[in-house]
């Protein structure tokens, strides 16, 4: 095989470009692999809505058929819930067929466990993957694909017993949606109809044609900007095309950033219980804020690592930065469609706007670039910002972090390409900046 450049491969999943490095071959290993490795028990799998998910899909399928395994397919189908439906179908495993932010051109494969993933069982299905042996069972052995039509109520359900329905009904609100025609388009106007709202909907055809930049950021959102005022709408809400990232525009037509999505679901989720939050190490300071520093614990990047340390702690609470929320009473994955929930609850049960909310938490400028840089370079540069920093917090947990008083900075190398991933937070814009030139320099030195 001709390939012009390697696969992305993190403890997540696979990710590349289609027909270039991610090829069908690569999905029937892998599927083969998922089912050797799970030994025969049930496989859950979905995809988002890109145009290339049925060659991935009938792929992974099989590969999994091939070794035995039944597979469950609930095909176009959030991320979150497909996490969810491996625990409802009692599963062993789950293989979401998405490239979650990532443009038209690239697919991936994610997989779940009952279980989460470890670095040692990541270690062990890698080996199963590159083994190209693998033992096919004879056609009596042959176990079925079923269909699971289920999925979205089951989801929904859930959502719905979590928060005060009536409540928001009452507030008939109106929200604006961009789900980017990904595979939010379905699921999300359902939660919000039963919520009672109306709902104005954007790129919310599940066509897989990704009309603007598929990440939630404020730069790729003018068109729901827009919308919110031209509707004069209460809220709203952006996705990402497999669901699992939640940005939000304020009613003023003001996308207020990821970091605030997860910042406000914090503060409202204080409001009824009490216990440890795990946020991963780029994260907002405003976390601290709103929860106290003692009662927030920061991982390594990934919501791997974040839920892995949930459960430990037996947190109440989790997420990324990134739009991602992570309720543990409904389940362990960041999911767009809690996110939802709980800020319609909160906006009904205060009685106030997104931006009455907003400022009640201390606001910072958070600045997220990246650098090209030669992987062989990092440890002298860290050792380097070691030096510099040395009479600083500093935490060396995933690349380094250097934490102020005023501000903080983070620097890490990326686990799939040649780049640092630079982020910094301070009080505004302009000190961000300051930082970020001063870092420069330093790493281009
Ligand atoms: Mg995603």
């Amino acid at each position: 095989m001709n390939l012009t450049k390697p696969l992305m491969i993190s403890m997540s999943g696979i990710r590349g470009i289609v027909g270039e490095n991610l090829t069908p071959e690569i999905a029937v290993q892998f599927g083969k692999a998922f089912g050797t490795y799970l030994k025969n028990k049930k496989v859950v799998i979905g995809t988002d809505t890109r145009t290339s998910r049925e060659i991935f899909e009938n792929a992974v399928i099989s590969g999994l058929l091939s070794v035995g395994v039944e597979v469950i397919n609930l095909g176009i189908c959030p991320t979150p819930t497909i996490q969810l439906m491996i625990n409802e179908e009692k599963a062993g495993g789950g293989i979401v067929i998405s490239a979650s932010h990532n443009p038209s051109e690239w697919n991936g494969l994610k997989w779940y466990l009952e279980k989460n993933f470890n670095s040692q069982e990541f270690k062990k299905f890698f080996n199963i993957f590159n083994n190209k042996k693998i033992k096919y069972v004879n056609w009596k052995n042959l176990k079925p694909v079923k269909i699971n039509q289920n999925a979205f109520k089951i989801h929904i359900n859930k959502i719905l017993n979590s928060v005060n329905v009536p409540l928001i009904k009452k507030k008939n609100f109106k929200v604006v949606l961009d789900s980017c025609n990904g595979a939010g388009s379905i699921i999300t106007p359902f939660l919000l109809e039963k919520l009672g709202c109306e709902v104005i909907k954007l790129n919310c055809s599940n066509s897989g044609l990704f009309v603007r930049n598929p990440e939630p950021l404020p730069q790729n959102l003018k068109q729901l900007c827009r919308s919110v005022l031209d509707f004069n709408a209460n809220i709203g809400f952006a996705q990402d095309p497999d669901a699992d990232r939640l940005a939000i525009v304020s009613e003023q037509g003001i996308p207020i950033g990821e970091e605030n999505t997860l910042a406000l679901t914090t503060k409202y989720i204080l409001k009824k219980r009490k216990g440890k939050i795990v946020v991963n190490l780029s994260t907002s300071r405003m976390i601290d804020d709103i929860a106290m520093k003692k009662n927030v614990i920061r991982t390594k990047i990934g919501e791997n690592n974040v839920v892995l340390k949930m459960k430990e702690i037996g947190a109440i609470w989790g997420g990324e930065g990134n739009g991602g929320v992570i309720d543990p009473l409904i389940h362990y994955c960041r999911d767009s469609l809690i996110g939802i929930g709980i800020i319609l609850q909160y906006l009904a049960e205060e009685n106030k706007t997104i931006t009455q909310l907003l400022k009640e938490i201390p606001q910072y400028y958070i600045l997220k670039t990246k650098i090209e840089y030669p992987k062989n370079k990092i440890p002298s540069l860290i050792s380097i910002l070691n030096r510099k920093y040395k009479n600083e917090k500093i935490n060396m947990l995933d690349g380094i972090k250097i934490d102020r008083e005023k501000d903080w900075i983070h620097i890490r190398p990326s686990n799939t390409e040649p780049i640092l991933r630079i982020i910094i937070e301070a009080k505004n814009k302009n000190e961000t900046q300051k930082i970020y030139n001063e870092i420069k320099k330093i790493i281009l030195s």
